[in-house]
């Protein structure tokens, strides 16, 4: 993996091959550190910890940005420490460790599955990450997987965005959720609400400035209004064939709720508020 990159003061970036993924590391005080999504090889994780044990680095703590193998993913070298995640992203995982573990070798044999996907969930009620460094300030939905969670670093205006505001990756909804879009824009809209933010870190693809961040929101705004209109459309981040066999897959799961919530069978008043929840937050988005 290529060295960890000082992206913002006391905020490190390294980046694996596999799907431009990211890792990063927040400096905290008397050597500690906190580390964010530790990807992705067996050997990018040794790297990591030898890197950060040569810089005179601890990690105190780690934080998971959502419950996909390629963010649950530790090494012992990094140490025995509490991984947080958001409560629903922690149960999820736990719940889905199994096939987490069969995900993660298949793509990134050799991982210690003691230690996949073992975290450790926030206090329902935390607004943030408890370490003693820099104020880590995190934004929960269900845009992308449930209990996403997204880090704040005010202080350095640091956005450690998890799988959303990627240049290189169109949004990707989480379709075994209740409600795909709207949650994808519920999460959009806690991103966009932010303020001062100066860089922004996806969990893969490249950091970008303020003007960067606020492009990538209303480009991944226009998708999810595209994506709701049902009708095929073109995005220039589908470069690569899964993520087209993804967008076709996205597009055809919006479509069939639309249907449904055009033409009602008996469904149950929840199942067709849901539905009515989501063609009104479609209606109702707007970038500014
Ligand atoms: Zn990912």
């Amino acid at each position: 993996m290529p060295e960890l990159t000082e992206i913002a003061t006391g905020v490190l970036v390294a980046t694996s091959e596999i799907y431009v993924t990211t890792t990063t590391v927040i400096v905290g005080p008397d050597g500690s550190c906190l580390v964010v999504d530790p990807a992705v090889t067996v050997a990018d994780l040794a790297d990591l910890a030898a890197e950060l044990a040569a810089r005179g680095l601890r990690p105190q703590a780690a934080w998971s940005t959502h419950p996909h193998w390629d963010h649950v993913l530790w090494c012992r070298e990094l140490g025995d420490v509490p991984r947080f995640a958001a409560p629903l992203a922690a149960s999820t995982a736990a719940a889905g460790r199994a096939q987490l573990i069969a995900a993660a070798q298949a793509t990134a044999p050799g991982h210690d599955p003691e230690l996949l996907g073992r975290l450790t969930a926030l206090e329902p009620a935390a607004d943030r990450i408890p370490w003693d460094g820099p104020d880590a300030h995190v934004v929960i939905h269900d845009g992308h997987a449930p209990g996403h969670g997204a880090v704040f670093l005010p202080g350095s205006g640091t956005l450690i965005a998890g799988d959303m505001c990627s240049d290189i990756e169109i949004p990707l909804l989480d379709l075994a959720g209740r409600d795909p879009l709207g949650d994808y824009r519920a999460g959009l809209e806690r991103l966009a609400a932010l303020t001062g933010v100066r860089q922004v870190i996806p969990g893969h693809g490249h950091v970008g400035d303020a003007a960067e961040f606020r492009r990538r929101l209303a480009a991944d705004g226009g998708y999810t209004n595209a994506l709701a209109g049902g009708v095929p459309f073109e995005d220039p981040r589908l470069t690569q064939d899964w993520l087209r066999d993804t967008h076709s897959r996205q597009l055809r799961h919006v479509a069939a709720a639309r249907k449904v919530n055009a033409n009602p069978p008996a469904a149950s008043v929840a199942d067709r508020a849901a539905a009515d929840s989501s063609i009104s937050a479609v209606s109702g988005w707007a970038w500014s």
